[in-house]
């Protein structure tokens, strides 16, 4: 058993937030424990909540079309979200239930240390990048905590608006891109420092610090 999956257990046992009475079953979220790309999602609805699994309704049917635009396999990447069990009715997640939620998020981002997080919503955006408007900044990739971050629109408001839909294909063909670019930069963040720094790089070092 590895330790997403025993995570995955305590998840689906969770009882810190009213969220737990009204469930049938908690979504951990899935994919490989070595994924270089999370996609986060806001919260399961009726048909993940069933299942027991993300985006497995019609948003899902979109992202799995979303992730081929990207080169992308489902079984190649791990899909979660911020809630991990359905609110009544899929209202919006509330403040305290995000709050009692954060921590299975956090572990799971620790343990698979992907190189890419594609956040999909505004409550998935805000859990990152708080206080950002997702018109604003859809496709643009910024590094949080050593972490590239990409908000993007839900699948689920490009499905209901066809005006979203094209903005969601065009940010899903920035990934391979965005992708080596994180890989990159992980690798010479990884790199021991140079061997061939000039003496006179390290003397001006020398006196700045
Ligand atoms: N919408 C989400 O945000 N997550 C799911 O898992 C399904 C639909």
């Amino acid at each position: 058993m590895s330790e997403l999956s025993d995570l995955a257990q305590l998840i689906q046992r969770c009882p810190d937030c009213r969220l737990c009475e009204t469930r049938t079953q908690a979504v951990p979220g899935e994919g490989p424990e070595d994924a270089r790309i999370m996609f986060i999602g806001e919260a399961p609805g009726f048909n993940e909540d069933k299942q027991g699994r993300p985006f497995v309704g019609a948003a899902g049917k979109f992202l799995e079309q979303l992730l081929g635009v990207a080169g992308l396999k489902r079984e190649d990447v791990f899909i979660g979200n911020v809630l991990k069990c359905r609110p009544p009715n899929n209202r919006d997640p509330m403040p305290d239930e995000i709050e009692a939620c954060r921590k299975w998020l956090d572990r799971q981002i620790e343990l698979i240390r992907p190189e890419v997080i594609v956040t999909l919503g505004r409550f998935s955006m805000g859990r990152f990048i708080p206080g950002a408007s997702i018109s604003r900044i859809h496709g643009d990739p910024r590094v949080i905590d050593g972490v590239t971050v990409v908000p993007m629109f839900h699948p689920a408001a490009a499905l209901h608006q066809e005006r979203y839909r094209s903005l969601i294909v065009e940010d899903f063909k920035k990934l391979p891109e965005i992708l080596r670019g994180a890989q990159e930069r992980k690798a010479a963040a990884a790199a021991p420092p140079s061997p061939e720094e000039p003496p006179a790089v390290a003397a001006e070092q020398g006196r700045l610090f």
